[in-house]
């Protein structure tokens, strides 16, 4: 473990820990939304098959196009045919598209690809991966980010340069990217089942821009980011700003098909100002399997506020080396036996059950760990009888 690791852990502990509790203290009504939401939630992975045809349809009504992806080839396939010879593409943070290896499989085939939100920025001219679901450079200390840019970037930028200048670069720079980009993609925290909607949380600006500015916007997502109405969604991303330690957070984004106009003689005409076309990419992945599985299915309920690494020993000495990115950490563990079979880190859980305690899921992190090791033993024994 560096010690620029301990470092940069301890200070987002220190202020994450406190600001969580606070807001949880400020908004009291944000306990039964979660209460609701894990509901919510459950009824779609009981009905996925149904929820996911659901959305499939409302996306098509509302004047978008839905897709459905098997695996990571196959939604990076779809990404391509969406593209085609358009070359300048900017990403807002999306643990998905980084699963699929969107933004390295669009960079190999030559285009002019920049992720926009800061941490994931920094992590691209840094060649880094993310060290933490939401906080992606949390391994990186404010010294270290001014190394980064001042090599990177703008050589006026130095460690010794306060947070508000680093950010004042790369805002310049990212700037001059929204402008020329052609296709934008987001991810999605949230997707409506009724009414097609895609719903993100942020609070930089660069989601919005994202999915505004260029012609063409495209969220690729889980399917079990699929909940069953707006109303659900717009839980979803309270619940998921208030546990990462943002809320209220700056922006709630909706998005439901391309941009469209109703003022003339009150038809609705598409597109508008905004995007003429709107893609969603669902992907299973290994999500439909779980889904059926009465125990792993319960990790398909992370919303992704990243809270459960904070409580977590084993992330806390081992941060990113805990998994395989963008997967690390007691949320992440499950999902890489979920998303690439690989069970391994489930074995290195020391089960202190921290992160059980603090997920707004409720989500028994330290049981779900605990079967994925049964499963690998049971294969084991069995594979030992052939
Ligand atoms: S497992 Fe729970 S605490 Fe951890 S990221 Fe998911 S919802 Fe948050």
């Amino acid at each position: 473990m560096s010690s620029e690791w301990e470092e940069a852990i301890e200070r987002s502990t220190r202020n994450n820990v406190p600001e969580v509790w606070r807001m949880l203290e400020e908004h009291p009504y944000l306990e039964s939304t979660r209460v609701e939401l894990r509901k919510a939630k459950l009824r779609v992975l009981d009905n996925l098959d149904e929820f996911i045809g659901k959305t499939m349809e409302a996306v098509t009504k509302s004047g978008g196009v839905a897709h459905l992806a098997r695996d990571a080839a196959e939604a990076r396939d779809i990404v391509d045919r969406i593209i085609g010879g358009r070359e300048h593409i900017i990403l807002s943070k999306s643990n998905v598209a980084y699963e699929a290896g969107i933004r390295q499989h669009l960079r190999d085939r030559g285009k002019d690809v920049w992720e926009t939100d800061f941490g994931e920025y920094l992590l691209q001219i840094a060649e880094e991966e993310p060290s933490h679901i939401i906080t992606v450079a949390l391994h990186m200390t404010k010294e270290k980010f001014g190394r980064e840019l001042h090599r990177n970037l703008d050589e006026s930028i130095n460690e010794d340069s306060t947070p508000a200048e680093m950010a004042a670069a790369v805002r310049r720079f990212l700037l001059g990217k929204y402008d020329t980009a052609e296709v934008g993609i987001t991810g999605a925290n949230a997707v409506a089942a009724d009414t097609g909607s895609v719903a993100l949380v942020e609070n930089e600006g660069n989601i919005r821009m994202t999915s505004v500015r260029p012609q063409i916007h495209i969220a690729v997502t889980g399917i079990d980011k699929i909940v069953p109405t707006l109303g659900d969604a717009f839980k979803e991303v309270m619940i998921q700003a208030a546990y990462a330690g943002s809320y209220p957070p700056t922006y709630i984004n909706v998005t439901t098909g391309p941009s469209s106009t109703g003022d003339i003689e009150s038809q609705i005409i598409r597109p508008a100002t905004g995007p003429r076309e709107f893609h969603l990419v669902l992907i299973d992945n290994g999500r439909m399997k779980a889904a059926a599985d009465r125990e792993l299915r319960e990790a398909l309920l992370c919303i992704r506020c990243g809270r459960c690494y904070f409580a977590c020993p084993t992330y806390r000495v081992m941060g990113k080396e805990w998994g395989k990115p963008p997967y690390s950490g007691p949320t992440g563990v499950m999902w890489n036996a979920i998303v690439r079979g690989d069970s391994s880190a489930a074995h290195m859980c020391t089960h202190s059950a921290g992160c059980r305690e603090v997920c707004p899921m409720d989500i028994n992190i330290p049981r779900v760990l605990e079967y994925i090791k049964y499963t690998d033993f049971k294969k084991m024994e069995e594979g030992g009888k052939k």
